[in-house]
């Protein structure tokens, strides 16, 4: 049987810090609106380092954005207008919890386009849940890489600098930056630190 809606699509950008996910989002969802499709983007309020009604790149690019404390608030500001958005755009997707699977599969199955961009991999280097769970149920997963800040080849990896103790994990060019995996050093400066677990930050 055909569903009554076609269905949409889900879109996965991801890679590391600088790697151009914001770049990359920012582009699909102009283009969107070029093609007079109606846009609405969101991200979560861990991330206010440029702006607090906007996504921005590192490269200075911005969309405007809903800045929500958690899925279930973007589910909230989502659906009081859902049958007027076709395309939702989520950036630092790392942030939300796994209940973004669940959301993203039922906007899918309302046709939606869902774009999702957010960091594969921690700090450490481990997988950063939701972006593995949404890489494999996406239609389209673009894996971008930055460039290494020691050798200048292609970086998969954030590598967080220096020894603060301070619990600040939102940060931007001199608090992390991109590495090759030659030269990644997950542990190196923060291995004495008591640094908050995922779980915590998104708690
Ligand atoms: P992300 O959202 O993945 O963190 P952005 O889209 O915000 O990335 O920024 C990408 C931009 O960052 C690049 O176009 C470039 O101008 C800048 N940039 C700064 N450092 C690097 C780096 N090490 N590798 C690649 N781009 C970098
Ligand atoms: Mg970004």
């Amino acid at each position: 049987m055909t569903p009554a809606v076609p269905p949409g699509r889900i879109e996965v950008i991801t890679g590391p810090m600088f790697s151009g996910k914001s770049e990359e989002l920012i582009r699909r969802m102009k283009r969107a609106r070029i093609a007079k499709q109606r846009v609405i983007c969101f991200k979560p309020d861990i991330d206010l380092r440029y702006h607090k009604t906007a996504i921005a790149s590192h490269s200075a690019q911005t969309h405007d954005a809903c800045v929500v404390a958690n899925v279930d608030r973007l589910r909230e500001a989502l659906f009081a207008q859902i049958d007027e958005v076709e395309v939702i755009g989520i950036d630092e997707a790392q942030f939300f919890d796994e209940s973004l699977l669940s959301l993203s599969l039922e906007l899918v199955h309302l046709g939606k386009r869902v774009l999702i961009a957010g960091l594969d991999t921690t700090f450490a280097g481990d997988p950063f849940c939701p972006i593995p769970e949404l890489m494999a149920v996406a239609d389209e997963v673009e894996k971008l890489s930055a460039v290494c800040m020691r050798c200048g080849a292609p970086a998969i990896h954030t590598q967080r600098l220096g020894g603060s103790q301070e619990l600040v994990v939102v940060g931007a060019a001199g608090m992390y930056e991109a590495r090759c995996r030659a030269h990644f050093e997950p542990f190196a400066d923060s291995e004495q630190l008591e640094l908050p677990s995922v779980e915590a930050l998104k708690g």
